[in-house]
């Protein structure tokens, strides 16, 4: 049995000496009777949540109003939540109100999709009302209700579809695909930061090519920022292995794309990896060294260059593969991989030349990087002195290099 269910049955059984219902709840349970591997164990009970609080030791106030405590067990996270029904939605992005209620049939109504609305007891004994079990063996994806109202509800359940479907392989059902369709123009009102929770869950998935084609005929596409602003045609074409990675393709073969980036909200980080992994292919583009490429940028970018420019149509391909390939070995033998590397500092500069420092010291830099990395000078501060001592001047303040 997996770990998680046994610790997490802890849980279930303080619940229910407290008399509280309490049972295994939504992906947890899909994914144990898909005998796929379990990510986290969510919990629904009849519970409030001062006293979910109250009877753990470890709790995070994660959306107390909401009706979620997380109780911690052995450092491990588990959401507790309370059977809640959700009532009216107004701007297709939120509950109004949640208002708690004690059927836990409640409860898997307001589900997304059927697969999702099983729980099961600490015995693992499945309850499932809205048959989950049946849609899986048969591999549906099929709403909760009226598939017309879940998505006016929440457009959000639009790319979840899509994204499950990327993950299991599976089909949507014919009235549950309409009403996404319907309904994309919605996407527009749902927050990009959920949005792009799901679409890089897709993007992780094992049948991302087949739900790309599904997200131009429906009309998600034309409705997600950036993406709308993507040839249809250039985005069924690529091949990529994360969201960050399509966007680099992107906007490697439109520049102008560039300018769309922020509306997806995305870290700082990711945007640098972004923008890494287009000058990446664009020194390649415009044939720039090998050794310079190595140096220049992250091995794990260098990498992920590698998979797209194999798994992607790029005119000189073969050329680029092998340039990425000599220039990842290369990488870890280079003298140095940082400037900070140089083995002496702006401090020792300044002393070396009794002046002030100034733009001459990062002019320096540069200077003996390239010298370290293409001219064979030793990096180590003895040597790099004396290169120094016969090469570098001074006139009117700049720095100049001498001839010989
Ligand atoms: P994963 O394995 O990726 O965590 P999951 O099914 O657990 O998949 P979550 O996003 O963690 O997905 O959501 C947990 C559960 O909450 C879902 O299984 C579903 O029952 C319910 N749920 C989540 N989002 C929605 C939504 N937008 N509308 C209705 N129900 C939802
Ligand atoms: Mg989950």
């Amino acid at each position: 049995m997996n770990e998680l269910f046994i610790t997490g049955k802890q849980i279930l059984e303080t619940l229910q000496k407290s008399d509280y219902e309490a049972y295994f709840v939504g992906g947890c349970v899909r994914d144990y009777q898909m005998g796929r591997p379990i990510n986290d164990v969510d919990i629904t009970t009849d519970a409030l949540p001062e006293e979910v609080e109250s009877l753990f030791e470890n709790t995070v106030d994660v959306g107390k109003e909401h009706g979620t405590i997380i109780v911690l067990i052995d450092d491990i996270p588990f959401e507790v939540t309370t059977f809640r029904v959700e009532s009216e939605y107004s701007d297709h992005r939120r509950p109004d109100s949640v208002s708690f209620t004690e059927e836990l049939e409640g409860d898997l109504e307001r589900r997304d999709f059927t697969m999702n609305a099983m729980a099961m007891d600490k015995k693992y004994q499945l309850i499932d009302p809205y048959s989950g079990m049946e849609a899986i063996q048969q591999k549906r994806i099929s709403t909760v209700g009226p598939a017309e109202a879940r998505f006016d509800e929440d457009a959000l359940r639009i790319l979840r579809a899509i994204r499950f479907k990327a993950q299991l392989g599976f089909t949507i059902d014919e009235e549950t695909l309409t009403a996404m369709e319907r309904h994309s123009g919605h996407l527009q009102h749902v927050a990009i930061e959920r949005s792009i929770t799901e679409l890089k869950k897709t993007y992780a998935a094992k049948y991302l090519e087949e739900v790309k084609n599904l997200m131009v005929q429906t009309g998600i596409k034309k409705n997600i920022p950036f993406l709308k602003e993507v040839d249809d045609n250039k985005f069924m074409s690529t091949t990529a292995f994360s969201f960050i990675e399509e966007v680099a393709l992107q906007v490697y073969m439109k520049e102008s794309l560039l300018k769309y980036i922020s509306y997806l909200k995305l870290s700082n980080r990711e945007k640098s990896n972004i923008i890494e992994m287009v000058d990446i292919l664009k020194d390649l583009e415009y044939d720039k060294h090998v050794k310079a490429i190595s140096y220049k940028y992250n091995y794990d970018t260098l990498k992920n260059v590698e998979a797209l420019v194999n798994e992607n149509q790029f005119s000189d391909k073969l050329r680029w593969h092998d340039i990425l390939g000599n220039a990842i070995e290369m990488k870890p033998l280079l003298p140095i991989q940082k400037t900070s590397d140089i083995d002496i500092n702006g401090k020792e500069l300044m002393q070396h030349f009794e002046r002030r420092g100034g733009r001459w010291i990062k002019e320096l830099f540069t200077i003996l990087e390239q010298e370290i990395l293409y001219n064979q000078l030793q990096n180590d501060k003895k040597k790099l002195l004396e290169w120094i001592d016969v090469h570098v001047e001074f006139k009117e303040g700049n720095i100049s290099l001498t001839g010989s």
